[in-house]
């Protein structure tokens, strides 16, 4: 990995308050990781209380909402969570995309107003299980992602992608490494044919059931770039094994 790896935890709807402590044990340690860029995307209720604790660990968002604002009701807009101090958000992932049924259309209007309030965006991508037993996850993973990449001069830049296989997502099952490489190149492939050269430098990380002890493994499959992490970034211990994992 030519980049620092780029850990993100994503702490989806769990966490109140209480959960801040640890959010700070996560900053300090990361202090000492010098070589691990480290994230969070705790819910919307904790992203400023998260930033007052973490001073050192880049916060952000699990979602927005594709326009700048008005009349919708318990929606969020890119320039909100800016304000609350976040600096990046998650779009299309899997979860927004089956509960909400978030198509790539409306991916692609999100992460465009992530960028247009100066924020970086992760795009999330994955396959299901039938899609893969049926052979086609290659072509459905690339498919969603030329139809949900923001567009414009400064998404290259602002862009980082997340794929994440649905089916090994909270699951405690994983692609091997070699699927994990196969996948992964692909995805440079095509960003490298829809962005050019700046293609070449958006971070691809791998999401779905990493822990401490895959960790390693996963991040040393072909164009990793890091790793999404949901249910083992709850915890500061399980967290930071897998920054460990990585440094
Ligand atoms: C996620 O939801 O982005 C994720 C990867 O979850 P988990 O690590 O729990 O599989």
């Amino acid at each position: 990995m030519a980049q620092r790896p780029y850990i993100v935890g994503n702490w989806k709807m769990h966490g109140t308050r209480a959960m801040l402590s640890e959010a700070r044990a996560i900053d300090r340690a990361a202090e000492r990781m010098v070589k691990v860029e480290v994230a969070l995307a705790p819910p919307f209720t904790l992203i400023h209380a998260t930033r007052k604790e973490a001073e050192l660990i880049a916060v952000g968002a699990q979602d927005c909402h594709a326009a700048e604002g008005g009349a919708h009701t318990g929606d969020i807009s890119a320039a909100m969570l800016k304000d609350a101090g976040a600096g990046f958000v998650i779009v299309g992932h899997s979860e927004r995309r089956a509960d909400h049924c978030e198509t790539d259309e409306m991916v692609r209007s999100k992460a465009d107003a992530a960028i247009a309030a100066n924020m970086n965006v992760i795009v999330c991508v994955g396959e299901t299980e039938a899609q893969r037993d049926a052979g086609e996850a290659e072509a459905v993973v690339t498919a969603q992602l030329a139809a949900s990449l923001p567009s414009g001069e400064q998404a290259a830049e602002r862009l980082t992608v997340a794929y994440e296989p649905v089916w090994a997502i909270g699951t405690g099952r994983t692609p091997t490494v070699d699927d994990v490489s196969a996948m992964h190149r692909a995805i440079r492939a095509k960003l490298v044919e829809l962005l050019g050269e700046a293609g070449e430098a958006v971070r691809i990380l791998y999401g779905g059931s990493v822990k401490p002890d895959n960790a390693s493994e996963l991040l040393s499959a072909d164009e990793v770039g890091g790793a999404l992490v949901g249910g083992a970034s709850l915890t500061a211990e399980s967290f930071l094994g897998i920054i460990i994992a990585a440094a």
